[in-house]
């Protein structure tokens, strides 16, 4: 059964914008899924909804079998926002500690966890660093390390480098690749960027505004083929 099963689901917000309308998708585990399209065309929404952070307003989506945002395993999804949102008063090794903690690990138990994350992102050596002494890109790293703190199989991505320079963004993609190929994730990647969806996906989840709804879903069996 796919890990992941959108069924007619519509998003429409208290104001009366209807952001996301009429969504099916499934998504098996494994798969690398890109939500392709302009700002504005539901993206976002359709992704915080998969994660549970936003409530369907109908439809249906179920995530390893429990309603998003109801399973008992939170901890099997991981987020990264657009921005790195890093607890500024905080080091990093504290900002990636967060999840953990708020799962009830003590600091001493989550270390080597916390360690491992960091390593991933090649911050191993910036534990005791602050965030404001970070570049862009590593504070997105951080960020990553947050969402792979807590061992999930579900990494959901929401335009993550839309902000960072070309060259940093570059190097961050081959990363995420890595991350999802080393650890067996299934992920699905937000963007605007057509260069981004071909190159990261195997999978593009094209969608169109006002309101939002997929109008393309276009396999990349094998993904862009990478030397
Ligand atoms: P994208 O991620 O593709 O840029 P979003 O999912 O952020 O698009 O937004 C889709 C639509 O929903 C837009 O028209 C946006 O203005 C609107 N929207 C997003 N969040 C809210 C909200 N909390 N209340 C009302 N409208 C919203
Ligand atoms: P969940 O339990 O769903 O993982 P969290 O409570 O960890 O959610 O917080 C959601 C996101 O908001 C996390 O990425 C977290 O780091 C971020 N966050 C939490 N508190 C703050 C804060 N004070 N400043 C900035 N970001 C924060």
């Amino acid at each position: 059964s796919p890990l992941i099963q959108m069924s007619g689901v519509e998003k429409q917000f208290a104001n009366g914008t209807v952001a996301v309308r009429d969504m099916s998708l499934s998504i098996q585990k494994g798969e690398f899924v890109s939500f392709l399209g302009p700002s504005g065309c539901g993206k976002s929404t359709a992704l915080k909804m998969v994660s549970g952070l936003l409530s369907v307003s109908r439809g249906k989506i179920s995530v390893n079998g429990h309603a998003a945002g109801e399973g008992g395993d939170r901890n099997d999804i991981g987020f990264v926002f657009q921005e790195a949102t890093l607890m500024p008063w905080a080091t990093v090794f504290e900002n990636v500690y967060l999840p953990l903690k708020l799962h009830g690990m003590s600091k001493a138990g989550a270390r080597p966890r916390v360690e491992e994350a960091l390593a991933m992102v090649g911050l191993a050596k910036f534990a005791k660093a602050y965030p404001r002494e970070l570049s862009g890109g590593m504070k997105m790293r951080v960020s990553i390390a947050r969402a792979m703190a807590t061992k999930p199989k579900l990494l959901l991505m929401d335009e993550p480098f839309a902000a960072l320079d070309e060259m940093t963004r570059a190097k961050l993609n081959d990363d995420v690749l890595a991350l999802w190929e080393e650890h067996k994730l299934t992920v699905i990647f937000v963007t605007h960027s057509v260069f981004e969806s071909v190159y990261l996906s195997n999978r593009v989840v094209v969608m169109a505004a006002r309101p939002g709804r997929v109008v393309h879903d276009i396999p990349l069996p094998g993904g862009y083929p990478r030397t």
